[in-house]
C-alpha cells in the first residue's frame, strides 16, 4: 500500500469518526428536545414566570392570546428577585413578577 493510499485510508476513517461523533449528538439533541414537554399557562395568570417580562425562557403566544406555552425552564433576568439569574420552571413566580409586553 503507498503512502498516499494510507493517508486516504486514514483521512475517510477520521471522517467517519466525525460523523458517528456529529450522528450521536443530533440523537442526543433531538432527545433532549423530546424531554422538554410543553407547559400551557393562562396568559391572565399574575406571579407566574411564564407570563413575566424577565422571564428568559422558550415561550410562544397563543394566537387568541389566551395561553402561553413554555419548554422547559428559563432564566429570571429580574435583579430585584430572589430568583435573579436562576432558572426557574414556567410555574414558579415572585412578587417582584411584572406581565409582559406580548401579552397586551
Ligand atoms: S422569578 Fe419572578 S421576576 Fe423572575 S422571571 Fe419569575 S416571575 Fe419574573
Amino acid at each position: 500500500m503507498s503512502k498516499n493510499a494510507r493517508t486516504t485510508r486514514r483521512n475517510v476513517l477520521q471522517g467517519g469518526g466525525a460523523l458517528v461523533a456529529a450522528t450521536a449528538g443530533l440523537m442526543a439533541l433531538g432527545a433532549s428536545q423530546q424531554a422538554q414537554a410543553s407547559t400551557d399557562i393562562p396568559a391572565s395568570a399574575e406571579k407566574k414566570c411564564a407570563t413575566c417580562r424577565y422571564w428568559g425562557g422558550v415561550r410562544r403566544v397563543s394566537t387568541d392570546k389566551q395561553t402561553v406555552s413554555a419548554d422547559g425552564k428559563g432564566w429570571c433576568n429580574n435583579p430585584n428577585s430572589p430568583a435573579y439569574q436562576k432558572q426557574t420552571n414556567p410555574t414558579q413566580g415572585a412578587p417582584v413578577w411584572t406581565r409582559w409586553d406580548a401579552l397586551g
